[in-house]
C-alpha cells in the first residue's frame, strides 16, 4: 500500500513523499485530538518551482509566484494528490483523514497569516489544529531553519506540504538526518521588515506588513506619495517600522498597491525574500541535491532608489 500511495500521490504532483508512525509524535499533539486512532501521518511535499520566485527575484513580474507557488498550490494541487492518495486508503477499507493548512482559521488570539488578508483571519477558534512545520519536520520533509522556514534537501526552502492521517498502520520511511542551517543568518538580513530576530523569531505581524511591500526600496509599484498620511512614512518605506497588530493593520490598509489573487490570498511583493536567501546561500554551498545549470541568482540583489518618496 506504501507504494501505491506514493505512486498516486506523486503522479498527480508530489515530489516528496514520506510515512511516519504516529508514535514518534508526542501524546498531546494535534493529530490525535484529530483523530485519536491515528496510527500513521502520511506527509506530501510539493516544490515549489524555482522559475516561480524568478520574476521577484529579478524585480520584474510579481503575480506568478503568489498565483501558481502559493494560491494554486495551496487550493488546487495539493488538495488534489491529498484526495487521490487517501482515496487509495478508503479503497482499502481504513479511515484517511487530509490535513492542508487552513489559512484563514487560527487557534491564536493576536496573530496572523502573511499570506492572506488578515481581515478574512478569524482568530482565537478552538479547532484542533496541527503545527504543520513541526509535522514536517518530524516526518522527515525537512528541517526547521532559523528563519522558521522547512529546508528539503533538494528544494531548500521552496517546498510546501500537507499530510493525510490514517488507521492504516503503514512501514514507516527511514528518515534522513539533515544539517542544513548552518545560522548563517542570510534570512534575517534579506528581510525587507526585520521581521526575523538574530535568533530566529518570525514576529507574524511584521512580517505580514512587508511581506505585502511596505518597503519602497523593494516594492516597484509603491507611488512616491505612499503613506503620506502617516507620520512616521520614512520610517514605514525604510522598513524600519516596530508594527504591532494596530499599526499593522492600518499599513497594510495603505499598501494594497498591487491587486491580490483569488482565495483571500495576498500578493507576495517580499517575495519571499528570507527564503530566497537562504535558497541561494545553501546553492552556494553546494548542499542541495537538485542542481540547475545557472545559479538562481546571477549579480546583486537590486534596491530601488528611495529618494523618490522625498515628497
Ligand atoms: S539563510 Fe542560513 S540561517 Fe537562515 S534558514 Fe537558511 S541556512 Fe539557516
Ligand atoms: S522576507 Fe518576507 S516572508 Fe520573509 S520574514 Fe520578511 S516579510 Fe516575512
Amino acid at each position: 500500500m506504501r507504494d501505491k500511495i506514493t505512486a498516486i500521490a506523486k503522479k498527480h504532483d508530489a515530489d516528496v513523499v514520506t510515512f511516519t508512525s504516529a508514535s514518534e509524535f508526542s501524546s498531546d499533539d494535534a493529530i490525535f485530538k484529530i483523530f485519536p486512532e491515528v496510527k500513521t501521518v502520511i506527509a506530501l511535499g510539493f516544490r515549489v518551482l524555482r522559475g516561480l520566485y524568478r520574476g521577484v527575484e529579478e524585480g520584474t513580474v510579481y503575480y506568478q509566484y503568489t498565483t501558481m507557488g502559493v494560491e494554486n498550490l495551496e487550493e488546487t494541487v495539493m488538495p488534489f494528490a491529498m484526495l487521490r492518495a487517501a482515496s487509495v486508503l478508503e479503497d482499502e477499507d481504513y479511515i484517511a483523514i487530509p490535513q492542508r493548512r487552513h489559512q484563514t482559521i487560527m487557534n491564536e488570539l493576536d496573530s496572523t497569516n502573511p499570506e492572506v488578508d488578515y481581515s478574512d483571519i478569524k482568530r482565537g477558534v478552538p479547532e484542533a489544529q496541527m503545527d504543520f512545520e513541526r509535522t514536517a519536520e518530524i516526518c522527515g520533509i525537512g528541517e526547521r531553519g532559523l528563519s522558521g522556514s522547512i529546508i528539503n534537501r533538494e528544494y531548500g526552502p521552496f517546498i510546501r506540504y500537507c499530510f493525510i492521517l490514517t488507521d492504516a498502520v503503514i512501514e514507516p520511511t527511514p528518515k534522513e538526518q539533515y544539517s542544513l542551517c548552518d545560522k548563517c543568518g542570510e534570512c534575517v538580513k534579506a528581510c525587507p521588515g526585520k521581521a526575523i530576530s538574530s535568533g530566529g523569531k518570525l514576529d507574524r505581524w511584521q512580517c505580514a506588513v512587508y511581506y505585502n511591500g511596505a518597503n519602497g526600496a523593494k516594492n516597484p509599484f509603491m507611488p512616491p506619495n505612499a503613506y503620506s498620511d502617516f507620520e512616521n512614512r520614512r520610517e514605514i518605506i525604510n522598513g524600519e517600522v516596530k508594527a504591532d497588530r494596530e499599526t499593522a493593520e492600518s499599513i497594510m490598509d495603505s499598501t494594497y498597491f498591487y491587486p491580490p489573487a483569488k482565495h483571500s490570498y495576498r500578493s507576495s511583493i517580499c517575495g519571499r525574500a528570507c527564503d530566497r536567501a537562504c535558497y541561494i546561500h545553501l546553492e552556494q554551498k553546494g548542499v542541495l541535491t537538485k542542481k540547475f545549470r545557472k545559479p538562481f541568482r546571477a549579480g546583486e540583489d537590486w534596491q530601488l532608489d528611495k529618494t523618490q518618496f522625498d515628497i
